[in-house]
Formats: structure tokens, C-alpha cells, sequence
């Protein structure tokens, strides 16, 4: 799933392969059976089963009789054995979550960001909530495997390095966020674009391959896009794949600051809602955290029975439809989940899209798209950024067979 990484494996290639083998069966994996998974001798697969018990990471489960012969003793993950943080840059909103080796959420916190030009201090707070919600999990600091942060794009994946993300506060931009957060908190830190770490979050927590090819549509302060393509993310050479805010979607619809009109990001832009909704004024200029209070106004008036809230979210809807065709039609994923920290205001607009994609004239699907919301809700990104370093740790790569030196 991921290219090389600063974050530790748990050990041999053996023993990551063997424990991605548990991992993936539910009903735990007897030796004998990953003997024969793995090709690896009796006695080898004994070695390793034994570390990965003497270190934690399983159990032994209860010896179940199965014909002649000896009981076989299934061997599972202990979800608890280690844990992963995850965090979510979002303009509105900083999302802190625990995750057990599941990818479960344990533990989870938001705050708002604290309106500051200092980087310094907001490394310094970032810290401070990490100490403060494995305090609350009740999480020893010896089981954190690391520490994932999704952001906006634009940003340099490789180094942890943030760009000038439009929609973060000025004091993020061109900061080497990882070095700072590893130097704040003692823990290895990973850097993933929001849309993408999204994405990861999904797949994670797709046992059944549903998700092998799909796209993630990522609705907060900005439009993205996540892509999966053969069950991995799709990263781009940069880690900044998935940019669709310039997809012309209205070709009368406002201005964007690209010099076209009726972008997807501007079209669908929640300020922009929420003037053609009447929740605010034209031409309102307003911070990133009043926008969030304002599209709760915004989902509570729609679930009251309001008309004109109600036609705004079709209408987006049909927006996003055409944003959604057009990618389908470039990737043939017909696979389509929508989320993101703010989707959810928008009342009924699942449904409104998956009526706008069927009706459309311009797809070149055979099979139709099926459409799914987000299992992981709000937190969908932070949870992500924690699977991203679960899946480095956990997930074995022929790669790791020929690094002598990490
Ligand atoms: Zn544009």
C-alpha cells in the first residue's frame, strides 16, 4: 500500500507477513495453516509464531479439535498489542484519534485551532493534545507505533513538509510538519494529503475488497478527491493526487479563482451554499470555525422541512454528480464513497447524487456506479492518517526483503 517509510515495520519480513496473515483471519490462522500460506518450514513458522506471542501482537486461542491428528490452535492478533494515533488538519477543526490494531477508534478528541501565527505554539498545542488524549485512552507510550497527520494539499509527502495549503492557517505554511511533531512528541510521524489518508482509512477497513477500485469523494472546507486503484491508494509522484476543485461542473456557475466559472470547488463550496440557502448574506467573509456552526444552522434547518436548504443540496448534488461521472469515467472504479468532515450537513445528498450519477447521460460505465456513504463519518481522515501508520508497520513488502539498512 505504501512506498518506502520512515515508520518502524514490526520486524523480520517473515514476521510481517505471518502476522498480516492473522490479521486478515478473523477466525485466527493455526501454524500449520500459515505454514502452508507462507511456504515457510514448521520449524521457522514455530520461531515466529513464538516472537509474535512472547512480543504481544497475538494470542493463542483455544486448541479446536478438527479430525484425526492434532487439535489445531488458532493464533490471532490482539487488537490491543499496539496503537496508532491519527490527526486531521482541517481549518475548522484539529480531529485527534487512538486506533487498536484493527483500525477500531479507542480513544477521540476535536478541538478548534488555535488562531495563531506562531508554528511554534501550534506544534507545541498539537503535542499537548496527543499527550492528553493517550492520557484519557488510558495508552502506555510504549504501544504507539507512531503518529499519522492528514492535511490539505498542497504538501511534500516524502519529507512531511507542508506547501501553502490554501485552507490552513497561515502559520502551517511551508512548515516541515513532521520533523517538528516528531521532535514535540518522541514518536515517528507520517504526513498523508487528507483526500488520500481518507482513502487509506477505507481500504483498511475493507476486509471484502469492495473497495479495490474506488474513488473517496472528500467534502470539508475544500473538494478532493481519494483513489484506489488494485487495492492501494493512489498517490501520484508528489502524494498530492486527487486535486478535482478545477473540474468544470456549471458552466455559468460563479467565478473561480482559476478564471473560469462554475469550478466543482467553487460550486459546491460551502459558503456558497449557504448563501443560496439564505443561512448567510452574499458576499459574507467568514473564518473556517463559524462556517462549521453555520452549516449545523444549515442541516437543522433542512431536517425542519426547509424548501430552499433542501433545493440547495440537490442542486450541489447535481454538481458533485458531474464531478463524480467524469472521474468514473477516467478510472471505470464504479465504485463512489462519500465524506468528509462536513458531508454529513448536507441532508439527503447521498441519495441526491446517486440519482444525478444514474441519470446522467454523460457516463461511459456498463455496470452503473454504486454509490456508499463513509463508515468512519467525521473522522474519516484522522482515522486514515492512523491506518496509514498501521499499515506500515503491519503490512509486509517484498521492498523490505532488499533495505539493509532503514
Ligand atoms: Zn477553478
Amino acid at each position: 500500500m505504501r512506498r518506502g517509510s520512515n515508520l518502524p515495520a514490526v520486524g523480520t519480513y517473515n514476521q510481517t507477513l505471518v502476522l498480516d496473515l492473522i490479521r486478515r483471519a478473523p477466525e485466527g490462522a493455526s501454524r500449520s495453516e500459515l505454514a502452508a500460506l507462507t511456504g515457510l518450514s514448521a520449524q521457522t513458522l514455530s520461531n515466529v509464531a513464538r516472537r509474535l506471542v512472547d512480543e504481544g501482537w497475538v494470542v493463542e486461542g483455544t486448541p479446536v479439535a478438527a479430525g484425526p491428528g492434532k487439535p489445531r490452535t488458532p493464533l490471532r492478533l490482539d487488537p490491543t498489542a499496539r496503537c496508532a494515533i491519527g490527526i486531521h488538519l482541517d481549518p475548522a477543526v484539529d480531529t485527534l484519534v487512538v486506533v487498536d490494531l484493527t483500525g477500531a477508534v479507542v480513544a477521540h478528541s476535536q478541538r478548534t485551532p488555535r488562531q495563531t501565527d506562531d508554528t511554534s505554539e501550534l506544534v507545541a498545542d498539537l503535542a499537548h493534545a496527543v499527550e492528553e488524549l493517550l492520557r484519557d485512552a488510558g495508552v502506555a507510550r510504549d504501544r504507539v507505533l507512531g503518529v499519522g497527520v492528514a492535511a490539505p494539499g498542497p504538501l511534500d509527502a516524502d519529507r512531511g513538509d507542508l506547501f501553502e495549503p490554501p485552507l490552513l492557517l497561515p502559520a502551517w505554511h511551508h512548515a516541515p510538519l513532521a520533523g517538528l511533531l516528531r521532535e514535540a512528541t518522541g514518536l515517528a510521524v507520517t504526513v498523508e494529503k487528507d483526500v488520500i489518508a481518507a482513502m487509506v482509512g477505507e481500504l483498511w477497513t475493507d476486509t471484502a475488497g469492495a473497495l479495490d477500485d474506488a474513488i473517496f469523494v472528500y467534502y470539508g472546507a475544500g473538494v478532493g478527491a481519494g483513489l484506489a486503484v488494485d487495492g492501494s491508494p493512489l498517490r501520484g509522484r508528489t502524494g498530492n493526487a486527487g486535486d478535482i476543485a478545477h473540474l468544470v461542473v456549471e458552466p455559468d456557475g460563479p467565478e473561480c479563482g482559476c478564471g473560469q466559472r462554475g469550478c466543482l470547488g467553487v460550486a459546491i463550496a460551502p459558503e456558497r451554499l449557504l448563501v443560496d440557502a439564505g443561512v448567510l448574506p452574499p458576499k459574507s467573509v467568514v473564518t473556517a470555525p463559524e462556517i462549521r456552526a453555520r452549516l449545523a444552522e444549515f442541516a437543522a434547518r433542512s431536517d425542519a422541512g426547509d424548501r430552499r436548504v433542501q433545493a440547495t443540496v440537490t442542486k450541489a448534488a447535481g454538481s458533485l454528480a458531474r464531478g463524480i461521472v467524469q472521474m468514473n469515467n477516467l478510472l471505470d472504479a464504479d465504485v463512489v464513497v462519500v465524506g468528509g468532515p462536513l458531508w454529513a450537513s448536507l441532508r439527503g445528498a447521498g441519495a441526491a447524487v446517486a440519482r444525478a450519477v444514474s441519470e446522467s447521460s454523460e457516463t461511459a460505465t456498463v455496470r452503473g456506479i454504486r454509490l456508499l456513504e463513509s463508515r468512519l463519518g467525521t473522522d474519516v481522515a484522522a482515522v486514515g492518517a492512523a491506518c496509514l501508520v498501521l499499515d506500515s508497520a503491519l503490512t509486509a513488502r517484498p521492498t523490505d526483503l532488499l533495505i539493509a539498512s532503514r
